[in-house]
Parts: C-alpha cells; structure tokens; sequence
C-alpha cells in the first residue's frame, strides 16, 4: 500500500525507527506471508476470474498462518478500505478495490497485500499479466519492476533515501514512463506507514542517511503515459488521468550489515 507523500504526522516527521535483529526476525515473519499470498494469487491470474474471489483467497491464508489482513478497515472511519487486497486494473493505479470485475485476456491487475502479525507488517506488491498482453504493456511491467531492482540496489549503508528514489526514476525514466509524484514508498514495522518517505523520484544525495536496522517499503508506481492521476468517487482507486495502463512492484526491504536484505521475496 502505498503512502500520500505527506501521511506522517508533524510530530513523528524525522523519525525513523530502527529495528533489532530480533524485531527483525518477527518481520521476516509477517513478510514471509505477505510473498506466499502474491504467488498464490499469482497461480489464480487469469480471464475469468473475478477480483473478490483473489481477494478471498489471500484472507483466508492469511488467517490460516495466523496473521490479520492489514489493508482491511484501513483509512479514515468514514471509508476504511473493505478489503485484504489491493486489486487496481488497468489504467487503476492502486487502492482499487475488489469485486465483481471479472478479469479480461489482455488486462493486468497490480495486487497489493499487507499483513500484520505479532504486530509487525509486512508489504508488498506485483503487477500480474492476464493472458497474453500487448507488447508494450508487457515493457511497462518489466521496467517497473526493473526499477525496484535498482531501487533496492541503492539501499546501502550510507547512502541516503533519495539515491534509492533517484535510481527508480532515472530506470523508469529512460524508458519513455513516468513515476507517480502524489503516492510514496514509506517506512514500514510496527506501523503500516513510518518515516522516512521514500518518493519515486528525487535528487541523488538528499534524504534520511541509511543505517543497518531501517525497513523501507520501495514501491514504485510507473504510468504509461503522464504521471498525473485521480482519485475514484469510492475516495480510494487511484487512476491514470490519461487513462494509460500504470504497474506497481513493491517489496519491503531491511538494511543488514550494510545490505539490502528483501523480506517479501
Ligand atoms: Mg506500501
């Protein structure tokens, strides 16, 4: 799930919480579900298959290994979220809420899922063909999730966040697409949402210095066309405002020992 570039609270901004080996250990746990629901949600992409029964799935493993969908009652009391998933189809960038869409050949759905566990998150995010896709759109998946590759790449000890926002844009960038300005990657733990935010875009050598003990959720969101976008009457789907198909690969990552360590893999 991705975060509004301004979500933290004034007094919480700056503040980055640095997790132990052993805290650590407990998100790996949390991570470990939230791969498992992607790749069995993987299995399940295809025409015919509505969004809600993907979304079924993934809560009832989720249940199954003793975690809680995070997604779920998200948001403000007015409108929280309904689901485990994040379903977005299409020009849908994210936050799209399952139902009763029934998948089409051609079509890509991003799939979003959060789990909470021993009070600990785990985030994470793919871009799935259904059937067989236009060429075109296949190239936008692989450079988004190209970019999460060098993304994770830049997070070392001593860098700072904005080199791992600079090298998503660059990637995305020189391949004619462009990132989503309003949505950010985030510090994740003990909350869905921490500091630092980590935007798609930004200048090499600026932000929060990066130490052993961070966990980021990298996540760029890539359009084929402009980076502009609305937000749907249901006050949650994000869509391309052009109406250019857009993809979203996420992982969270820890820094240990002074290297990127994925834990969604
Ligand atoms: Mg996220």
């Amino acid at each position: 799930r991705a975060a509004s570039c301004a979500d933290a609270a004034p007094d919480r901004r700056g503040m980055v919480r640095i997790k132990s080996p052993r805290e650590l250990d407990r998100m790996r746990e949390s991570c470990r579900i939230v791969a498992e629901v992607l790749r069995l949600v993987e299995g399940r992409v295809r025409p015919g298959v509505t969004t809600e029964e993907l979304d079924a799935a993934a809560e009832e493993f989720i249940r199954s290994q003793g975690g809680v969908p995070a997604f779920k009652g998200y948001g403000h009391p007015s409108n929280p979220f309904p689901a485990t998933l994040c379903t977005s189809v299409n020009e849908e960038v994210v936050h799209g809420i399952p139902g009763r869409r029934v998948l089409q050949d051609g079509e890509i759905v991003s799939v979003d899922v959060g789990v909470l566990k021993g009070g600990w998150y785990g985030d994470a995010a793919r871009t799935f063909a259904v059937g067989k896709i236009d060429p075109e759109v296949r190239r936008l998946l692989q450079v988004t999730e190209g970019s999460l590759e060098r993304g994770i790449a830049a997070m070392c000890r001593g860098n700072r966040v904005h080199d791992i926002s600079a090298a998503v844009q660059q990637h995305v960038e020189a391949a004619g697409f462009s990132v989503v300005r309003d949505l950010c990657g985030h510090g994740v733990g003990k909350d869905l949402h921490e500091e630092p935010s980590v935007p798609n875009f930004g200048k090499r050598g600026t932000g929060a210095t990066l130490v052993d003990g961070m966990t980021l959720a990298i996540e760029p969101m890539v359009n084929g066309g402009g980076w502009q976008v609305n937000v749907l009457e249901d006050g949650w789907t994000v869509v391309t405002r052009d109406g250019k198909p857009s993809a979203h690969f996420e992982h969270t990552v820890a820094l240990v020992n002074g290297q990127p360590e994925i834990l969604t893999q």
